[in-house]
């Protein structure tokens, strides 16, 4: 009896042990990179837009690679009003949701990595600037900048080397706000 109480304690204590190191080591071991597995089988017409901001994600982090045809961390959508969001599940897995009445005023590539940079644990910055991914509709329709700031793709590969906040990967849905031209914001 007494015995298997201990056994039991030490069991529980290693499982103790083993939480308290997955809250604190990273997803993925740190030496791999993880994938992240769109599909745009629901993408409609913007499934090749998806493939170019994969691209720019790609090419502007280290930590991660998003890659076709593989699974479904990641679902796009292609909708039509209500406006394009990001539902993160959690750090690097949910779903983007494109408006093709947005994608007609704004670059829909811009939204495109805009809204797979929410998945990618980044939140909005409506400061207008240009060029950064995050200020999203805020810097205007003449703004087509897809590409993050080296600030904004260092965030994320630093969250995929496990440097994240509960914040950066917590499940969240950001609704954007990609303003109509017929009521611009000043
Ligand atoms: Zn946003």
């Amino acid at each position: 009896m007494t015995s298997r109480l201990s056994r039991l304690v030490v069991a529980l204590v290693a499982t103790a042990g083993a939480t308290l190191g997955v809250t604190v080591a990273n997803p993925a071991p740190a030496s791999a990179a993880m994938t992240i597995c769109y599909n745009t089988s629901q993408a409609g017409s913007y499934a090749g837009i998806a493939g170019q901001a994969a691209s720019i994600w790609n090419n502007a982090t280290v930590n991660l690679t998003l890659s076709a045809n593989c699974g479904s961390n990641l679902r796009i959508y292609q909708i039509t009003g209500g406006g394009s969001y990001a539902q993160r599940t959690s750090l690097g897995n949910g779903r983007v949701y494109i408006d093709t009445q947005q994608a007609a005023q704004y670059s829909p590539l811009r939204i495109m990595t805009h809204e797979i940079g929410h998945i990618l644990g980044l939140p909005d910055n409506y400061n207008g600037n240009c060029s950064l991914l995050m200020s999203g509709g805020s810097a205007g329709t003449s703004c087509t900048n897809p590409y993050p700031s080296t600030a904004e793709a260092n965030r994320v590969s630093n969250l995929f080397a496990g440097t994240f906040s509960a914040t950066d990967r917590s499940a969240d849905i950001f609704r954007d706000s990609w303003p109509s031209v017929l009521t611009p914001v000043s």
